[in-house]
């Protein structure tokens, strides 16, 4: 039997028609060459973020069924298009929405997990020679709904079905050449990785480096799927992410990021005893205020200052909660400052380097920016620094690090 490929196309990949039509032509290389091609796209550029605008015409608050329901049609717009330009080249072809190849998610509309996926029709469509083309970002659940897999999504898509399939190798083609030492728009000497690990790649998503979803780099380590990341716009290879023990050349410091739309909270008089810090994120987490650095100080007369910083679209939910919390506690002061950005450096080679902390802050102390929160794991070191630094900052870090 020919290898699975399986390819992901993002949004911009099949902005137009003619996009799609580069993107057929793309696609009918490989299939001539006799690979089984199984390619799952995202909606037409900016469609999405359309419906989403739409929604909110007709109601401000609508309900997660009815909007997975609407945002999902924004696939099947793509899937077919991209089947008819094939078939337009001759080529076979077969498009699945996600209920069609029974991408089993669970409930949670608008943020949904994959569960399952049945390769039935897939494989039969797949054995009839066509090229097989799914609708990124929405499944199905148990009762029947559509769900979705949160904005992005498509990436997760298209890296469970590789793994499903068995696929040594999911391409995503984006617009972006690859996986950067920081986002190129930002940095001019930003440049690009031909190897970089699934750790990093998965704290550069989650820092705003915003190429792959960040459930699909999960997922992708889980099922040992390699990713490349790769441009639509032209054939260079692009970014490979791999295990740790593939990559030969290991740095120490592989990007640097800043996430801006960043918020503090700041808890002043948190009763000093055991399970409060507990309750406070338990019931932030249960109504879906993403927290990203907490700093606790140590307790002062029997009183403890808690930090933390949210998405700044959290932060309305995030203080109603507070409210609460601070009236059954005695908590007398809240401060919320939304103006802070996080700037992260990242690299699998900090687990072995001692300095990157120092080199990182004396970085910033050169450029008089002042560090309000720091937070530190293995292989990465966030910052948490005013929003107006958040440029200086970048570009500080990253040429100290010389990348
Ligand atoms: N079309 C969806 C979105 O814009 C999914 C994706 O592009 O991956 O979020
Ligand atoms: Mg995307």
């Amino acid at each position: 039997m020919p290898d699975i490929i399986v390819q992901k196309y993002g949004g911009t990949s099949v902005g137009d028609t003619e996009k799609i039509k580069n993107v057929a032509r793309r696609i009918k290389k490989y299939h001539d060459s006799g690979q089984r091609v199984v390619v799952v796209v995202s909606a037409m550029g900016h469609t999405t973020d359309e419906l989403v605008e739409l929604a909110n015409k007709v109601n401000p608050k609508p309900s997660r069924r009815e909007m997975d329901m609407l945002l999902s049609t924004g696939e099947q717009v793509s899937i077919s298009l991209l089947a008819m330009a094939l078939e337009a080249l001759e080529i076979p072809a077969h498009s699945f929405t996600g209920a069609q190849i029974k991408l089993l998610t669970d409930g949670k509309f608008s943020n949904a997990k994959i569960e399952m996926i049945d390769r039935t029709n897939i494989d039969s469509a797949l054995s009839k020679g066509k090229v097989v083309i799914v609708a990124g970002f929405q499944g199905i659940d148990r009762d029947g709904n559509i769900t979705t897999l949160g904005r992005g999504g498509s990436d997760t898509s298209a890296v469970a079905i590789a793994a499903v399939l068995g696929a040594k190798e999911c391409e995503i083609f984006t617009d972006v050449d690859g996986v950067y030492t920081a986002d190129p728009n930002k940095v001019k000497s930003a440049k690009k990785h031909k190897m970089i690990t699934y750790e990093e790649m998965l704290e550069l998503a989650s820092l705003g480096a915003g190429v792959l979803h960040g459930r699909s780099v999960e997922l992708a380590k889980k099922y040992d799927v390699v990713l490349h990341v790769r441009s639509s716009f032209h054939e260079n290879t692009g970014t490979l992410v791999v295990s740790e023990d593939k990559v030969l050349e290991k740095v120490i410091v592989s990007g640097v990021t800043v996430k801006s739309d960043q918020a503090r909270v700041t808890i002043l008089d948190v009763p000093d005893k055991p399970g409060i810090a507990a309750e406070l994120f338990s019931i932030l987490a249960g109504s879906d205020v993403f927290v990203d650095v907490i700093v606790q100080s140590s307790p002062y007369k029997g009183r403890n200052t808690i930090s933390f910083t949210t998405p700044r679209e959290n932060v309305a939910d995030a203080k109603t909660i507070l409210e609460k919390f601070a009236g059954v506690h005695n908590i007398t002061s809240v401060e919320v400052d939304e103006k802070i950005s996080i700037l992260s450096v990242v690299g699998v080679g900090m687990k072995s380097h001692v300095g990157i902390a120092a080199d990182m802050f004396k970085a910033l102390a050169q450029n008089q920016i002042n560090i309000e929160m720091i937070s530190t794991s293995e292989i990465k070191i966030s910052c948490v620094i005013k929003d107006e630094h958040a440029q200086a900052a970048l570009h500080a870090v990253h040429s100290a690090f010389n990348l």
